[in-house]
């Protein structure tokens, strides 16, 4: 038999978690499934610095062991599994987890948060696990006193490429765009640290190297009448450039925006399916940020707690 809850949250970064805390000291008693990766993005994180409450900064996964705790300490059950499938064409709404159990709710929160972008070059492929990867805080220890490449030129690879200029010997930014993107503070970071050296309008079309990364093809104005090849010799390939909303299994019914984001109304975490609330970055293509994250899911238990009382 089916098990039927009153309010189910699908994710465990700071929206899930936060949504959890609320919707537990609200007598909801929510189940949440932490998904593929328990914590979600902020467990890749090292230092957290801009997190209201910690004057010292706090690492990621502190952080998120801290919210889980908070929202257990209330009463919410919090479960192993990846929600796999849903129907919410009508109340209540049926998920699916990991393919199997299928659970019924009242009301549903969706803060299944995002997940890292790759260029989409064959190589990538090819030489992942062997050079490549996406988290400089997960691989960034195998990289000591060698050199590696971080791929964009936003706040995540600004980080990244600090992050790794205290384990490699030398970090190579590629940014596509003649300027970053980033934040000023983590520009100027980057520019007077004398191990990052920032390769502006640069574009990866390769990397090489016997069974693992030891270089990158580059091509310097792509395009243009004044185009330059370049190789660099690197043994780690970081991305950094961007991530996707996980929403492919609520699209049948939630509405998106073409890259995926969950449409909420402005100002709310409602969805077009009534008792249907969307929470942290799935639904934020602007602030991308932890505690935004956790200020929505604090809505999304809020409007929960609301609609269950109509
Ligand atoms: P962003 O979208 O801000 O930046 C992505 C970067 O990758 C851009 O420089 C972009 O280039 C580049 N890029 C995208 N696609 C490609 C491609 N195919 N080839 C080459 N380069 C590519 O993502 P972030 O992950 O950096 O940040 C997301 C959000 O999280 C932001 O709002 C950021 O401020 C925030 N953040 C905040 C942090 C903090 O405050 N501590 C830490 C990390 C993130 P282009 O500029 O040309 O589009």
């Amino acid at each position: 038999m089916n098990e039927k809850v009153r309010c189910l949250i699908i994710g465990s970064g700071p929206a899930g978690y936060t949504a959890a805390i609320y919707a537990s000291r609200a007598n909801l008693s929510p189940v949440l499934y932490e998904g593929m990766q328990p914590g979600g993005q902020l467990t890749t994180t090292n230092e957290v610095e801009n997190f209201p409450g910690y004057p010292e900064g706090i690492t990621g996964p502190e952080l998120m062991v801290d919210l889980k705790k908070q929202a257990e300490r209330f009463g919410a059950d919090i479960r192993f599994g990846h929600a796999t499938a849903t129907d919410l064409s009508s109340a209540p709404y049926k998920v699916t987890i990991d393919g199997e159990k299928v659970i019924e709710t009242d009301t549903l929160i969706i803060s299944t948060g995002a997940t890292a972008k790759y260029l989409g070059i064959p190589d990538e492929t090819k030489y992942s696990g062997s050079g490549v990867s996406a988290c400089a805080t997960c691989d960034g220890f195998f990289y000591r006193n060698l050199k590696v490449a971080v791929v964009g030129g936003g706040d995540t690879a600004c980080e990244e490429a600090i992050y790794l200029s205290g384990l490699a010997s030398k970090v190579y930014m590629i940014v596509r765009k003649p300027f970053l993107r980033a934040s000023k503070i983590m520009q100027e970071r980057v520019f007077k640290n004398p191990k990052i050296e920032v390769l502006f309008e640069h574009e990866t079309v390769g990397l090489t190297g016997e069974r693992v990364v030891q270089g990158a093809n580059l091509v310097k104005r792509r395009g243009q009448s004044d185009e330059e090849q370049r190789h660099i010799e690197i043994d780690g390939f970081f991305l950094a450039i961007g991530h996707q909303p996980n929403s492919d299994i609520f699209k049948p019914w939630v509405e998106t925006d073409e890259v995926g984001y969950i449409k909420t109304i402005p100002g709310t975490p409602r969805t077009n399916v009534p008792g249907v609330f969307a929470a942290g970055d799935v639904a934020d293509p602007h602030y991308r940020q932890a505690i935004t994250a956790a200020g929505t899911g604090c809505q999304a238990a809020i409007e929960a707690e609301r609609y269950l009382a109509l």
